[in-house]
């Protein structure tokens, strides 16, 4: 007898892979569009109090926990997404996401520099 398939609840990674992934298809649609210069203002890393962890070794680099954690109750998580989709010269840990996943919504987009 075939075990019953168990749905398990999506963890935060996933939970923001698809919600980065519905805001990018809203910049695809024209929903969304540069955001206004001063987002920055509302950013929770603006303190700059530890910026490191929105900056990995690599593109490939897992998001830090705690720069995730920070990312997730951001007030300018949406602008921060829509800014980096739109402007490929905006690097590091963008909206709890690494570059890599930044990278494949942007070539989706069309808006990538490679
Ligand atoms: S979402 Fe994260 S990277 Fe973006 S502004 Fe907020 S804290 Fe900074």
């Amino acid at each position: 007898m075939p075990k019953p398939r168990v749905k398990t609840a999506p963890t935060d990674a996933e939970k923001r892979r698809l919600w980065a992934e519905h805001i990018a298809a809203l910049v695809a649609r024209g929903r969304h569009q540069v955001p206004p210069l001063n987002w920055r203002d509302r950013a929770a890393c603006a303190d700059n109090t530890h910026p490191d962890l929105w900056v990995p070794f690599s593109r490939q680099a897992g998001v830090n926990a705690e720069a995730a954690r920070v990312c997730d109750w951001c007030p300018a998580r949406t602008d921060c997404l829509v800014a980096a989709l739109l402007d490929p010269s905006e690097l590091g840990v963008r909206a709890g996401l690494n570059e890599s996943t930044v990278n494949r919504l942007r070539t989706r987009l069309g808006t990538t520099d490679q």
